[in-house]
C-alpha cells in the first residue's frame, strides 16, 4: 500500500482482508454503496444491505439472490454477527450512529460521510494480470487515490513496473509479436509480459531496443536467424522454449512483427502444447502492413487498391492476382526480386507498375527505393538492397511521398479520385 501524505495523527495500518463467506453489512443503497457492494461480492463476502430504497443495481443483485436487501431503515441489532460494516446513507447523522454502534461492538466500519471518524478506509484498488493488488489511500482524498491508482495500473499494464516474480511458480511461454522494430509498436500486453519475463528468447528482427531495458538478471537467449547464417534451428528453438518453461521460467518468445505471419509461431505454439507447456500468443503489428506504412504506403486505398495479398518472396508468384489495383506485399523478397518481377511481367502486369522496396522499416536506417516493375530489380542490385526488406507492388506505391519525381503520373491528392493510370 502507498500513503503519499503524512497523516496528521497516527498513520493508518494497511491490511488485506479475506472476506470470503464473511458477513458484511452495508447501510444505505445509493451509488456509493453499489460500488462497494460489488467489490465486497467480488471478494466473496455475504452482503446484507439495509435501506428503504435502493438504486437499480442493488435491487437487481437482491432479486438475483446475490445479496440480502432488508427494505427498511437501520435499527439496533442490525450489526449483530457482522465482521465489517459500511455506511453510506447520505445522512451524516445516521452514518455517525451506525459508526458508533459498530465501534461499540468492535466491528470495523467504513463511514462514507466522515473519513476522519471512520475506523476503516476503502483504498482505491487495481489488480494486475500478474496477481498483484495495488491499494492506494491518499489521506482521505478518494479522487487523488483513484488518480494515483490509475497511474500505477497504467504503468503496470505497459510494462514500466518490475513485475517479475521473485518466487518460482509454474513456467509458461508467451509468443509475443514485437512489431517491426520500433519499441512503440509492441502491444501493451506484449510489453507487460516482457516486463514479467524470466527468460526472453529473441529474434534478430523486432524491437531489439526493449531488450536493453530488461533487468540484468533476465536471461536473453538469442536465436535470430540471418539468411544463410542459422544461429538456431527451429527444432532447437522449440526445445529451448519447452526446456526453459519446464524449469519454472516465464518465457517470452519475442518475435518480429506478428507471430503468426511467416513467423513459425504456429509451430512453436503447437510444440509447447504437445509438451504440456502453457502457451499464449500475443499478436503483433506485422511488417507486411506496417513497413509499407513507414514509407507512406497504405496497402489499400479507396479508388487505388481494394485489397492486398502477402506472400514470401521465396515462393513462385504464379497464383497471386497480378493487377495494379491489388497490392502485392512480399516478405523475404530481396533474393528473388529479379525472378519475381519477371514472373509478374510475364503474367501481364504493366512494366510501369510501381514497386517500393523498404529496408529496415521503422529503424533510423530505413531506406525506401521506388522504381518501375521492369527496372526495380536492377536498381536494387545496383544500390545493394539487403534484408530485412518489404517489397510492395501496385499503384498504392504512388501514394508514397518517396515516389514524387520517380514515377509518372503524379500522385493523386489523398481523398480525391486518383488520376487514371496510363
Ligand atoms: N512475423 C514477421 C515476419 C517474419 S519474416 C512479421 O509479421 O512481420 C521476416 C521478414 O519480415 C523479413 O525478411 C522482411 O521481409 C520482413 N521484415 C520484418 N521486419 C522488417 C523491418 N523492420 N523492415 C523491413 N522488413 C521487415
Amino acid at each position: 500500500m502507498f500513503e503519499p501524505t503524512a497523516p496528521r495523527e497516527a498513520p493508518i495500518h494497511p491490511l488485506a482482508l479475506r472476506l470470503s463467506g464473511k458477513a458484511v453489512l452495508c447501510v444505505g443503497a445509493g451509488a456509493v454503496s453499489e460500488r462497494r457492494v460489488n467489490q465486497l461480492l467480488e471478494a466473496g463476502a455475504q452482503v446484507t444491505v439495509i435501506a428503504p430504497a435502493a438504486v437499480p443495481g442493488i435491487e437487481e443483485l437482491a432479486d438475483a439472490g446475490g445479496l440480502t436487501w432488508l427494505r427498511r431503515g437501520y435499527g439496533p441489532g442490525d450489526l449483530e454477527g457482522m465482521w465489517l460494516a459500511h455506511t453510506a446513507t447520505g445522512d451524516r447523522e445516521l452514518d455517525a450512529r451506525v459508526s458508533a454502534d459498530a465501534e461499540g461492538l468492535r466491528i470495523w466500519c467504513v463511514n462514507a460521510s466522515d473519513h476522519a471518524a471512520s475506523s476503516a478506509w476503502t483504498p482505491a484498488v487495481a489488480r494486475t494480470e500478474e496477481g498483484i493488488t495495488v491499494a492506494v489511500t491518499a489521506g482521505g482524498d478518494p479522487r487523488r487515490a483513484a488518480g494515483l491508482r490509475n497511474a500505477i495500473a497504467l504503468a503496470a499494464d505497459t510494462g514500466l513496473l518490475p513485475l517479475r516474480r521473485r518466487r518460482a511458480g509454474a513456467g509458461s511461454v508467451a509468443l509475443v509479436g514485437g512489431g517491426p522494430g520500433d519499441p512503440g509498436l509492441i502491444t501493451v500486453t506484449g510489453r507487460r509480459l516482457l516486463a514479467a519475463a524470466d527468460v526472453v528468447v529473441a529474434d534478430r528482427l523486432g524491437p531489439r531496443d526493449l531488450l536493453k531495458e530488461l533487468d540484468p538478471s533476465v536471461r536473453i537467449i538469442e536465436v535470430g536467424k540471418a539468411p544463410g547464417d542459422h544461429l538456431a534451428s527451429q527444432d532447437e528453438i522449440n526445445a529451448v522454449l519447452v526446456r526453459e518453461a519446464r524449469t519454472g521460467n516465464r518465457v517470452v518468445r519475442l518475435k518480429g512483427g506478428d507471430p503468426f505471419v511467416l513467423g513459425r509461431g504456429g509451430e512453436e505454439a503447437a510444440h509447447c502444447r504437445e509438451n504440456g507447456v502453457a502457451v499464449e500468443v500475443v499478436p503483433g503489428v506485422t511488417s507486411a502492413v506496417s513497413v509499407p506504412a513507414a514509407a507512406g504506403i497504405p496497402v489499400t486505398h479507396r479508388g487505388v487498391a481494394a485489397g492486398f495479398s502477402m506472400a514470401t518472396g521465396h515462393d513462385e508468384l504464379t497464383e497471386l492476382p497480378a493487377r495494379p489495383d491489388h497490392t502485392l506485399v512480399l516478405l523475404m523478397g530481396v533474393a528473388r526480386l529479379g525472378r519475381n518481377t519477371a514472373t509478374l511481367l510475364g503474367r501481364g502486369l504493366r512494366p510501369d507498375t510501381p514497386v517500393a522496396v523498404i529496408e529496415r522499416g521503422w529503424t533510423p536506417d530505413q531506406r525506401v527505393t521506388i522504381d518501375r516493375l521492369d527496372s526495380i530489380a536492377a536498381t536494387a542490385e545496383a544500390i545493394g538492397v539487403a534484408n530485412p526488406a518489404v517489397v510492395v507492388i501496385g499503384d498504392v506505391v504512388r501514394l508514397s511521398p518517396h515516389a514524387a519525381g520517380r514515377l509518372a503520373p503524379a500522385v493523386p491528392a489523398p481523398g480525391r479520385q486518383p488520376l487514371p493510370v496510363a
